[in-house]
């Protein structure tokens, strides 16, 4: 599959105000500067889609993008959605802003009934981090379906790359009897797309 259209839809600050819940989606969410907006204009085919920031953790909001939506009659009709989450991680947030992005979080995660994936970004150079383990482990405990993305593989090694996502698996093993899928994608290489894409089609 290659997405034609995307074109940002809506940002909306609780699940309650998102759209109707009446097409798939798919969102994708990780540490401030993962490299979440460089992997979301990679698989949209549009650099300008998803603003790479140069401020970590400024949006906080659920931001929705309509992917090859087609005009009908009575408007515009979006085949499914892509929803780009706020990251966690950004040392400099506020207390207040932590709480809030954890309410908005997981009333998303819990009450999205269209939601079919979630897609949990982890930078390939480090290897495993607390509050990537912490964040999919909640996933677990509230049942929501996720792959994981290793992004900026290109910054490393081959070699190095493959050992910090076996070392992420290992660290996950310790709790979860059946691994999710992973991929390897870098935004410059425009690898992992054809895989993204395919397991969404799919
Ligand atoms: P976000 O905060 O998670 O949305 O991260 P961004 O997409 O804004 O990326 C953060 C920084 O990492 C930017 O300077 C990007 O250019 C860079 N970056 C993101 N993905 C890649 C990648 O795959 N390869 C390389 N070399 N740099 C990347």
């Amino acid at each position: 599959m290659q997405i034609k259209k995307a074109e940002y839809f809506i940002s909306s600050p609780e699940v309650a105000k998102c759209p109707k819940p009446d097409r798939p989606e798919y969102a994708f969410i990780g540490r401030s500067n993962v490299g979440k907006s460089s992997l979301i204009n990679m698989l949209c085919n549009n650099q300008k889609l998803a603003k790479t920031s140069a401020q970590p953790g400024k949006t906080q909001s659920i931001n929705h993008f309509n992917i090859d939506s087609t005009q009908k009659e009575k408007g515009p009709v979006t085949k499914w959605y892509l929803v780009d989450l706020p990251g966690y991680g950004y040392a400099k947030r506020s207390q207040s802003d932590r709480n809030r992005w954890e309410q908005m979080i997981e009333g998303y995660l819990r009450k999205r009934e269209n939601l079919v994936m979630m897609f949990v970004l982890i930078d390939a150079r480090h290897t495993p981090q607390e509050n990537d383990l912490e964040f999919v482990n909640q996933l677990g405990e509230w049942q929501v379906p996720f792959s994981l993305v290793f992004t900026k593989a290109d910054k490393e090694k081959p070699g190095v790359v493959q050992c910090n996502v076996k070392a992420f698996l290992d660290a996950m093993r310790e709790t979860w009897q059946f691994l999710p899928q992973s991929f390897v994608s870098s935004a410059i290489k425009k690898d992992g797309r054809d895989e993204i894409l395919k397991l969404i089609s799919d």
